[in-house]
Parts: C-alpha cells; structure tokens; sequence
C-alpha cells in the first residue's frame, strides 16, 4: 500500500532521490563500488562534495563571501558552535525565542556569551511569531528559528535589524526564496528538508569570523572545516550525497520559486480544510502559520484515537502531534505531494 510520510523528522525525501540513492548504494557511477564504501579523498566523493556546495551556493545565491560546511553533529550541535566561533565572553547577542529549538539554541549560547533573549512567544505556548521588540546596538547578530517544527509557526518576513541573522533553518531550508545577503551564517540538520540525518548545512560570512579570543578544540572551529573544504576527518558521505541529489531535485523542480510555489499551494489545500472542518482547529495564529508543519488539535478529544487509526488506514504516516503541542501535526515538507496532502484532506472529512 502507498502511504504518505508526514513525520517532522527524519523526513519524507522525493522518491526518485532514494531511488538513485539505493542505486549508488550498490553501484556507483559504473564504478563497480558503492557509494557507502568509496574513499572520501576519491576523485569521485569529490565531485560529489564539489557539486552539493555549489548547489548550496545556487540555490541559496550566495556570493563569495559565504563559504559552505557539511559538518556532522546535527543542528543541535550548531547551538553552541555558532556560540563558541562568534562571541567572546563579554559580547552579547541578541535571540528570539519561538519554541524547544530556540530555547536550546539559548540556553547553549549562554555558554559562551551575553545572550539577550529580546522577543518571546512563550506566554502563548509558540503560538505565534513575535513582531516587535528591540535589538540592543550592540549585539553581535540577532539569532533566530526560522520556522517551529514542534510548534507548527513559521516567520514570514526576515526579523526588522540591520545587525547580521544567524538563523537555524532546519525545518525549512530550501523551501522558498530568501535574501541571502542577510544572514552571517545559516545552518540546519539535514533530516527535514534536505537529506538523510548526520549532516548538517553551514553557511557563513567570512566577516563574521576570526573575532573570538578563546581557544577552540580543532573540530569544533569553523576554521578547520573551511580549510580543509569539510574534510578534515572523514565526512559523513552518504548524507551528503543524498543531500546532493535532494538539491539536485529542488533545482530541476523551479529552484526554491517553484518549491514556495509548490509548498503554498499544499499547505492552502490543508489549513483550508482545517479552518472548514468543525471537528479541527489550527494551533497557531493564522498570520504565522508554517507551511512545513501544520499543527492542528481535534476540537473534542473523544477523536483523537480514531482520527489516527484513520490516517493509519490512508497511509498517512507520522500525523500524532508532538507531546507538547498535542492533537495533529502534519509535516509538508518539499518533498510531500498533492496527492498525500488530499489523502489527509480525505480523511479530516470523514470527521
Ligand atoms: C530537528 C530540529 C533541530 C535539531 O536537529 P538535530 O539535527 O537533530 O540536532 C534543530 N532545530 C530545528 C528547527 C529542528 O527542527
């Protein structure tokens, strides 16, 4: 039976990538080897590597100020790189709490730096996206989560400062356009939008680099990874190179245009029924609703067992919400069709 993938992570990847994935896992290129056993240093990992930063520099449209990283350690382990790489003691840095990865993201910055949390939507339990607030002069960048996985919230606008983003996009790289110039570094985990779990996207601004007087171990300093071009130990190769073929896909489907184009019209077809149907209602505010995860709880509880037998029945795979939010969440990411998204339709109408 086909069943639809609507889990936050690891996520659904389009078909045709696990397919040439399964592909390269037995042969690769016509190399008679797998893709899982060949040297990182070979010609031919190589130009696998080659290929998935150009594809970030493309997609992303990143000048040459930016370089690239495929680090592993996940994006959780990017909360107090970021940290320990771009502030000395004493500098501040300004954070938006929108939910559990923020708050993560705080708690391991305050390591290693004066960290002003300047908005939060807590009282609302991330409900909602905060829109004013004031960044002290100061601060080294502003940190943010560009979209709540757990939560089901998503920013819309970049935030208001000419301070550089440092932004965790774990849950939405790659899915609609942005103004790259922005940003002194984004990162995320592969396993949402991107690839396979165990690597994890850097980008960052050269400029933002070489100001921290502590003492970083090898591995944990940016420096390390942008020269040796993410291969002073050994990478994790097959994550990067499905990541590789996931960008490959993005491109040939309109580049990030035509995923936003691609994710919108999916993520209309579902808040629609949510905001139709009497038996469901939407967590977060309609203004700051994510188009990567829909959050949604039944309006009475007795539905909840049944509703998820229903999906299970459908194929629809992964739709329990997270503990913290409870009811539903329906992950929509790139790679999740039309055709899945009218499967969960069909079933929120037998309610
Ligand atoms: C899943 C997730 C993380 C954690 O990623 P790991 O790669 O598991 O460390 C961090 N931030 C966001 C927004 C996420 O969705």
């Amino acid at each position: 039976m086909k069943k639809y993938n609507f889990s936050a992570g690891p996520a659904i990847l389009p078909k045709s990538v696990m397919q040439e994935a399964g592909e390269a896992a037995i042969d690769f290129n016509g190399m008679g080897l797998s893709i899982l056993e060949i040297s990182h240093r070979s010609k031919e990992f190589t130009a696998v590597m080659d290929e998935a930063v150009s594809l970030v520099q493309e997609l992303l449209g990143l000048n040459d100020d930016y370089e690239v990283l495929f680090l592993s350690g996940g994006a959780s382990s990017q909360f107090f790189m970021s940290a320990m790489n771009l502030l000395n003691e004493n500098d501040t840095a300004a954070y938006i709490n929108t939910g559990t990865w923020s708050k993560k993201a705080i708690a391991e910055a305050r390591k290693f730096g004066n960290i002003n949390v300047v908005a939060t939507s807590e009282d609302e339990n991330f409900s909602y996206i905060p829109k004013h607030y004031e960044i002290p002069g100061d601060a080294k960048y502003v940190h943010y989560t560009s979209n709540n996985t757990i939560f089901g919230t998503q920013f819309h606008e970049l935030p208001k400062t000419d301070l550089p983003l440092i932004c965790d996009m774990s849950s939405d790289i790659f899915s609609r356009p942005l103004d790259s110039s922005r940003f002194g570094m984004i990162y995320a985990g592969a396993q949402k939008n991107m690839g396979p779990a165990g690597t994890t996207l850097v980008v960052i601004r050269k400029d933002m680099l070489g100001k921290v007087t502590r003492d970083i171990p090898t591995m944990l300093n940016y420096e390390t990874h942008i020269k040796k071009g993410s291969m002073f130990n050994t990478p994790p190769a097959f994550p990067i190179f499905v990541s590789m073929l996931t960008m490959r896909w993005v491109k040939a489907n309109g580049g990030l245009e035509g995923m936003a184009k691609h994710n919108e019209a999916k993520a209309k077809i579902l808040y629609d029924e949510i905001d139709r149907n009497p038996s469901f209602k939407g967590v977060a505010r309609k203004e700051d609703r994510s188009l990567m995860n829909v959050t949604f709880v039944p309006v009475d509880d007795g539905i909840t067992a049944d509703f998820l037998a229903a999906c299970d029945a459908a194929g629809c795979s992964g739709v329990k919400g997270h503990r913290s939010v409870g009811g539903f969440r329906a992950s929509i990411y790139n790679a999740m069709t039309q055709e899945g998204i009218q499967a969960l339709v069909d079933v929120m109408k037998g309610f």
